[in-house]
């Protein structure tokens, strides 16, 4: 009596995570910034944080697609290149990120200027771009 097993193999595909570049500009230097950010569950983890110029951010076009989901970050995550912050803050009228820069209760976005009190983050979208 021979068992007659199959053997099942599982083939191994090193795929790299989707991932995206979003910009986050810096109230501190009023300057901009890349975050890499990889897809996760429910959201997206920043990666990576790193200067860029407002042209070169242009032309690569990192201005164009939405982020829907909760924003997180990896323990390795580097933060704002400038100022060092870690959180953001998502623009109601723009959806673009800012650095986290507190002070009182009322927030001013880098991007548009526009003013309003700080609520939870609903995960509706942010404006980035694709890693490519
Ligand atoms: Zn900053
Ligand atoms: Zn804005």
């Amino acid at each position: 009596m021979s068992e007659n097993v199959r053997e099942t193999g599982f083939v191994k595909i090193n795929r790299e995570p989707e991932a995206r570049i979003a910009l986050c500009k810096c109230g501190e230097s009023k300057k901009i910034y890349g975050v890499r950010m990889e897809k996760a569950q429910g959201g997206w983890n920043c990666t990576w944080a790193f200067p860029i110029s407002a042209d070169s951010a242009k032309r690569e076009g990192y201005d164009a697609t939405i982020l829907k989901g909760n924003l997180g970050h990896t323990a390795e995550y580097n933060g704002c290149p400038y100022c060092g912050v870690k959180v953001f803050v998502v623009c109601d009228s723009c959806k673009k990120l800012n650095c986290q820069i507190i002070s009182g209760d009322y927030f001013t976005c880098e991007w548009c200027g526009s003013t309003g009190r700080l609520t939870d983050y609903d995960g509706a979208g942010v404006q980035s771009g694709g890693d490519r």
